[in-house]
């Protein structure tokens, strides 16, 4: 027997895995989304875009009790490749040596939960429904299907996960006492192309997340399973250079030459790509409340969209699920209880993550291709191997650790911040750093500030 009726606006992957937790708590879903199916139209088809997913998206697959087919298709990266402007490579570990960020197929996984979706008793999949209406008090909603008429879905609870540019969020503007923010950032960005060699090799190293990091912009490239990589050029939308300086054939020309010498040799006709495509912005909301009415909620990026820099928005979403996973449980089927302990829950850990992502544009960007960085790096990770219940450098606790929520990464992140500004001021720390003086020196900061705490 049915517990009761929800309704899912949005199909993508946050969505999808939504339905699948809710279809196995025995609701009875009507998933929809707007777009045609991917796994059956050319939407998708041509050339991959894939993410990252880290251990805290995986974490939350498993515990809902899927991740083994999807990293199947996965490539482990297990370190940062840095491209320096001369064309010298270096690589920076993400953690220890088995730590790893996943490059995944965007529509891959997408295309995965969709289809166990399909396999679960009590879920429906609806494509080519676009929502358009909503009332909050009931959570009946209006959907226009196959842009030609309107069908009218009444249930007992909705799930707005309708991506960024969330309908049902910009619909709850309307509501008393609902906080609003969108920012945009300085950067926008376009998509570029490594083609794998004949064989289907990949033609720079597979296993790692290259960076051109060129201190205002920076060029990154993942791997794809077919030998190829999908590459994100983000640069600013104005000022000097960006999209908006950069018009002229030639000035694009001289753009790639100077700055990207060396990936030149792999990238397809990116100056071209750069002449014809229109760049994408980057932006982050932040919102408040996540439910209305005890009745309606919002979900993954429609909660929460933030910036790519960190690569944690789909493990942030994912995040949402299993803590909702977990709440069903805890508070036995009653949404009454259920909505505000979610929301609750997830809020700061959603803000954390958008104030952490913003910050790393400068670490991804400027920092990863300076040398006093890497020494600041090597230093973290030797304390940490040496002290592991004193000190998790910052991008572990976020990207390796999901048992630490990501507002206790960032608290905790800042605290050790101080403390290695300090170690980073020791004179000739440049050359000393792997020194025993530059461990006993840390050790004594790091207890006198926070002590055997994490
Ligand atoms: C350049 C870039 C790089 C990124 N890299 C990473 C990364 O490395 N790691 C990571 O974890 N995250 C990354 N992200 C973020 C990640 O893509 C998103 O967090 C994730 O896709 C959010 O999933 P979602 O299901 O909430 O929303 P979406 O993926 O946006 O899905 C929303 C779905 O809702 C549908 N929809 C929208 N409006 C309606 C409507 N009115 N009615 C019905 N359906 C509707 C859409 O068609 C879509 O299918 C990146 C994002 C960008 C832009």
């Amino acid at each position: 027997m049915s517990r009761g009726k929800f309704t899912v606006a949005g199909g993508g992957p946050v969505g999808a895995l939504l339905a699948i937790l809710l279809g196995r708590h025995g609701y009875e879903v009507g998933l929809y989304e707007g777009r045609p199916d991917s796994r059956k139209t050319s939407i998708y088809q041509g050339r991959s875009i894939n993410i990252a997913l880290s251990d805290r998206g995986w974490h939350s697959l498993e515990q809902i009790g899927i991740g083994a087919d999807a990293k199947s298709e996965a490539i482990p990266m297990f370190h940062r490749a840095i491209h320096g402007i001369d064309g010298e490579l270096s690589a920076l570990p993400y953690g220890k040596e088995w730590n790893a960020i996943w490059s995944v197929s965007r529509s891959g996984i997408n295309q995965q939960l969709l289809d166990i979706a399909d396999q679960e008793a009590g879920i429906e999949t609806h494509f080519e429904h676009w929502l358009m209406d909503v009332d909050f008090e009931t959570a009946r909603t209006v959907f226009q299907v196959n842009r030609e008429h309107e069908v009218t879905v009444d249930a007992d609870y909705l799930f707005a996960a309708d991506g960024a540019n969330s309908k049902v969020r910009r619909l709850a503007h309307n509501l008393p006492r609902f906080s609003y923010s969108q920012t945009y950032m300085p950067q926008s960005y376009i998509e570029l192309h490594i083609p794998a060699n004949a064989d289907g090799s990949h033609k720079i190293e597979k296993n790692a997340l290259h960076i051109w990091p060129r201190k205002d912009f920076m060029l990154i490239a993942l791997p794809n399973t077919d030998g190829t990589f999908t590459c994100t050029l983000f640069l600013n939308h104005s000022g000097e250079p960006s999209f908006e300086s950069l018009q002229e054939r030639a000035a694009v020309e001289a753009f790639f030459e100077s700055n990207f010498a060396d990936a030149m040799d792999y990238l397809e006709n990116p100056v071209d790509t750069f002449m014809e495509k229109t760049a994408s912005p980057l932006f982050l909301v932040q919102v408040f409340p996540w439910s209305f009415n005890r009745k309606v909620g919002l979900i993954g990026d429609a909660a929460h969209a933030i910036v790519p820099f960190y690569g944690q928005g789909m493990n942030c979403g994912f995040e949402d699920c299993a803590e909702l996973n977990r709440l069903i449980e805890t508070h036995d089927h009653d949404w009454d209880a259920i909505f505000p302990a979610y929301e609750n829950a997830r809020k700061p850990n959603g803000d954390a993550i958008a104030e952490l992502s913003k910050r790393n544009f400068v670490e991804m960007s400027d920092l990863s291709g300076d040398r006093r960085f890497q020494i600041r790096k090597m230093i973290e990770a030797k304390f940490s191997a040496r002290y592991p219940g004193l000190w998790t450098p910052l991008y572990s606790m976020v990207t390796f650790s999901p048992e630490v929520p990501y507002a206790e990464a960032l608290r905790v992140g800042d605290e050790q911040n101080r403390v290695m500004e300090k170690i980073m001021g020791l004179p000739g720390i440049e050359n000393d750093w792997d020194k025993q003086y530059v461990m006993d020196q840390l050790h004594a900061l790091a207890k006198a500030s926070f002590g055997e705490r994490q």
